[in-house]
């Protein structure tokens, strides 16, 4: 896949994010398949859901599962999300044999695809997807900017 793929994916991300309810912080991520063609998308729902699990990243890669690939196999498939995974999901998505992983803005803080961790790409792993970080950074961390100032007025 290209960069012009990738943020094409990320952008489709973005789309889910703005999708996320009023309260939620505004992450969205998207299950392409091999050939690029959209399969699931899902924004964080941790408070809409009442469910701390509720990431993005987990209700595509289960909405995904249950449409694509070998019952919850994901391998050939590509995750885009705005912004980098947490440990769990950058563990969900090992565990999903996802091949890719793009993500937008980084995340210092909590990130586990490369800023605090790199859970995915962990050598001790037998599958390691390949990953994209910082695709249409400045847009996709915007989407959050936004949405805390807002909180905070
Ligand atoms: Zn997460």
């Amino acid at each position: 896949m290209t960069l012009a793929d990738d943020q094409r994916m990320i952008r489709a991300a973005i789309v889910a994010a703005r999708s996320a309810s009023d309260a939620d912080v505004p992450v969205g991520a998207v299950v392409f398949d091999a050939d690029g063609v959209e399969v699931a998308r899902a924004a964080n729902a941790r408070e809409a859901a009442s469910d701390p699990t509720a990431h993005a990243e987990i209700l595509a890669l289960r909405a995904a599962a249950k449409i694509y690939g070998d019952g919850w196999r994901l391998e050939g498939a590509t995750l885009a999300v705005t912004l980098e995974p947490c440990t769990m999901c950058a563990g969900a998505l090992v565990l999903a044999r996802v091949s890719r992983v793009v993500f937008g803005a980084w995340e210092p803080k909590t990130g586990a695809v490369g800023s605090l961790w790199d859970v995915v790409r962990d050598k001790r792993l037998t599958y390691r997807p390949q990953v994209r970080g910082g695709v249409l950074e400045d847009e996709c961390a915007g989407l959050l900017e936004d949405f805390f100032r807002e909180q905070r007025a």
